[in-house]
C-alpha cells in the first residue's frame, strides 16, 4: 500500500447490488469514481464504513406507506477482514477499528482496494459495536461518532496499513471532513494532541481536495460545540481556531471548505451556486459521471462492441455513434424495454405494453424533486394520452426513514396513479438500488426529471439514460444546464428564471404537458426515426460525456495533481 498517493473518503458507497452499503446518488457516485479509478490506474484507496444492517430495504403498503427493514448481508462472502486495528476516542472511551478489504478491479486488472470499516468487535461495549451498523440512522450523535469513525479512524488505518505517501485525501461529501483533525493531529508539536497553529493548519490544507454535492443546509452536518466536545473528547474544542469552528458549532461543510487546497461543486450549475452560499471560497466544477461499462446493459454493449470499438478503454469513442444504424438502436432499445417490462409483470406489480410510450421516474422522495409534479393535473395527463397516445409510467425511490413529508410524496405518487389507473397506467416499484436503477434507465422510453432549480446538484440517473440510448426530459438543472440541447439530445421544462416554490410548479407542470403532447408524443409515435436520432444523440453527445472516466480524469487533473 506504501504505492498509494490519493485517499477518498465516502460515507456511503456502491460497489456491489447486494452490499447495502450505499443510500442513492452520492454512494453510486463513490462507487463509479473508483470503478473509473481503477481503470484509469490511479493509485488510490478508498475508505467508507462497512454498514452492517446497511440504510434499509424499503416495502410500500397498498396505500403506498413506507416501511423499513434492515438488510441482512454476509460480510465474509464479500470483503478481507484486515488483521490491523487502530482506536479512536468516542465519548473518552478508546473505540476499536478494524478494516474490511473489497477489491475493485479495473480493465486492465489494477486494483483500487477500499477498505470499510468496522467496530463491532467484541473489546468494545454492546453501543459503541453497533457504531458502524446503520447508514444514515440515529440521532445527530450516532452521526458525529460515525463521522470519528470515518475521518480519523479512516486514516489511522490507512497509516496501519503502510499508507504513508499519500498526498491527497479527497473528501466526498462533509461526512468525511473530520480527517482533516487526524492529519492535524499527525502534526501537533511536541506530541500535545490539539496543539496546532497557521503552519500545522497549512500543511493540512496542501493534502486535501473537498467536493461538496449540495445547496440544501440538511446537507451539511452541524453539531453544536459541546456535543462536538463530548463525542470527540477534548476541552480544548471550544477554543479551537475560526477556521475548525464555524460560529461557535461544528459544521463539517466549513471545515472541510476551510482545509482543502482546491473545492469543487458536481455541476457547472452548482459550482456557481455553491460560490453563491460559501461567498468567500473559490470553489471550482467537475460535473459527475457514471461509470459507462456499469451502467450500459448488456444490448448496448453489443451494439457499440460492434459499431464503436474501443469505447470500453475510451468512453470518448462513443462521440462515433452518431452513426449507428437506426434499426439497430430501436432493436437494442426494445431488448431493453422487453427486459424492464416482464421484471415488472414478474413483481406482480403490473401489466404494461411494450409499444407504448413508459415514462420513469426514480429518485429519493425529497420535496425539492418534485416526483408529484407529473401528477398536478390529472385530467390534463390523461387527455394527453388519449389524444397523442397511450402513456404508462414507472416511479421509484425510497424516502429517508424520518422523513415523514417525503413519505407523504411517496403516498401521494401511488393514490395519484391508482386514480389514473385504465388511462395512464403507473406502478410503483419497491426498494430502489442499483440494479432497479439499471433496469429502468435503460428500459422506459423517457427519463423524467424534475428537481426545483437551483437544487438539484447534478443528478446521475439521466446520465444512466443517455448511455442507453434513453433521453431526458428535464428542468434545466444540475448536469442537463450542460447535456440539454433542445430536441436534440432530449427536451427542457421550464424556463431558466427562477420563481417561487409554487408558481414555478404550476408553471413548470404545464411546460412538462405541453412538451409531452405537442412535441415527445407526436415524435415517439408518428415518426419513430426522429425519436431513434435524438436517442441516438443523447448516447454521442452525452454517454460520451458524462461519465466518471472523464471526471476521474479532471479529479487528477485539476484537483489531485495540479501544479499551482
Ligand atoms: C444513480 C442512482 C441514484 C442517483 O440518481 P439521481 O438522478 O442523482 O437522483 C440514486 N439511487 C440509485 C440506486 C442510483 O442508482
Amino acid at each position: 500500500m506504501k504505492e498509494r498517493t490519493v485517499a477518498y473518503f465516502s460515507m456511503e458507497i456502491a460497489l456491489e447490488p447486494q452490499m447495502p452499503t450505499y443510500s442513492g446518488g452520492l454512494g453510486v457516485l463513490a462507487g463509479d469514481t473508483v470503478r473509473s479509478a481503477a481503470d484509469l490506474q490511479v493509485p488510490m484507496v478508498a475508505v467508507s464504513l462497512l454498514h452492517r444492517k446497511g440504510y434499509f430495504s424499503q416495502k410500500l403498503d397498498a396505500e403506498g406507506w413506507q416501511t423499513e427493514e434492515p438488510v441482512q448481508w454476509k460480510v465474509e462472502s464479500f470483503l478481507k477482514e484486515m488483521p490491523q486495528r487502530v482506536d479512536v476516542n468516542v465519548e473518552g472511551r478508546a473505540v476499536q477499528v478494524r478494516a474490511w478489504r473489497y477489491e475493485v478491479r479495473g480493465a486492465s486488472g489494477f486494483v483500487v482496494p477500499v477498505y470499510l470499516l468496522d467496530t463491532d468487535l467484541p473489546e468494545n461495549s454492546e453501543q459503541d459495536q453497533t457504531l458502524t451498523d446503520f447508514l444514515y440512522g440515529g440521532d445527530s450523535r450516532y452521526r458525529l461518532c460515525q463521522e470519528a469513525v470515518l475521518g480519523i479512524g479512516g486514516v489511522r488505518i490507512l497509516r496501519a496499513l503502510g499508507c504513508e505517501r499519500i498526498l491527497r485525501f479527497h473528501m466526498n461529501e462533509g461526512h468525511a471532513s473530520l480527517l482533516t483533525l487526524a492529519l492535524l493531529e499527525e502534526r501537533a508539536v511536541r506530541g500535545e494532541r490539539w496543539a496546532f497553529g497557521p503552519e500545522e493548519i497549512e500543511a493540512v490544507r496542501k493534502l486535501c481536495v473537498f467536493t461538496t454535492h449540495t445547496p440544501l443546509p440538511a446537507g451539511h452536518d452541524e453539531f453544536p460545540v459541546d456535543l462536538a466536545v463530548k463525542v470527540l473528547g477534548h476541552p480544548e474544542f471550544k477554543t479551537m481556531p475560526e477556521v475548525l469552528l464555524s460560529n461557535g458549532n461544528l459544521n463539517l461543510t466549513r471545515l472541510a471548505l476551510n482545509l482543502s487546497r482546491y473545492v469543487n461543486g458536481v455541476s457547472m450549475r452548482h459550482g456557481e451556486t455553491s460560490r453563491r452560499i460559501f461567498s468567500t471560497h473559490a470553489i471550482e466544477a467537475i460535473t459527475n459521471g457514471v461509470h459507462a461499462l456499469t451502467w450500459t446493459a448488456a444490448p448496448f454493449q453489443k451494439l457499440f462492441d460492434r459499431h464503436v470499438p474501443g469505447w470500453k478503454q475510451d468512453n470518448l469513442c462513443l462521440r462515433v455513434a452518431l452513426n449507428l444504424p437506426v434499426e439497430e438502436v430501436w432493436k437494442a432499445h426494445l431488448e431493453c424495454k422487453r427486459e424492464l417490462l416482464g421484471f415488472v409483470r414478474q413483481k406482480g406489480a403490473c401489466q404494461m405494453k411494450e409499444d407504448h410510450f413508459t415514462i420513469g421516474f426514480a429518485r429519493r422522495a425529497a420535496g425539492y424533486k418534485r416526483g408529484d409534479l407529473l401528477f398536478r393535473e390529472p385530467n390534463r395527463l390523461k387527455a394527453i394520452a388519449s389524444r397523442a397516445g397511450p402513456i404508462q409510467l414507472l416511479f421509484a425511490g425510497k424516502a429517508h426513514p424520518n422523513d415523514q413529508m417525503g413519505k407523504e410524496l411517496i403516498q401521494r405518487i401511488v393514490r395519484a396513479g391508482k386514480e389514473l389507473q385504465g388511462a395512464v397506467p403507473m406502478c410503483y416499484l419497491e426498494n430502489y438500488d442499483m440494479e432497479l436503477a439499471k433496469r429502468m434507465t435503460a428500459g422506459v422510453d423517457l427519463w423524467l426529471n424534475t428537481p426545483q432549480p437551483p437544487l438539484e446538484a447534478s443528478g446521475t440517473s439521466g446520465m444512466k439514460a443517455a448511455l442507453n440510448g434513453v433521453p431526458s426530459l428535464s428542468t434545466l438543472d444540475g448536469w442537463w444546464m450542460e447535456g440539454h440541447i433542445e430536441g436534440v439530445t432530449g427536451w427542457s421544462i421550464g424556463e431558466e428564471k427562477e420563481l417561487p416554490p409554487e408558481e414555478r410548479a404550476a408553471s413548470d407542470a404545464a411546460s412538462l404537458y405541453d412538451k409531452l403532447e405537442k412535441v415527445i408524443l407526436p415524435l415517439f409515435y408518428r415518426q419513430r426515426e426522429s425519436f431513434i436520432r435524438v436517442m441516438v444523440h443523447a448516447i454521442a453527445f452525452n454517454g460520451s460525456c458524462f461519465n466518471t472516466q472523464r471526471m476521474v480524469q479532471q479529479y487528477v487533473l485539476n484537483a489531485y495533481f495540479r501544479i499551482q
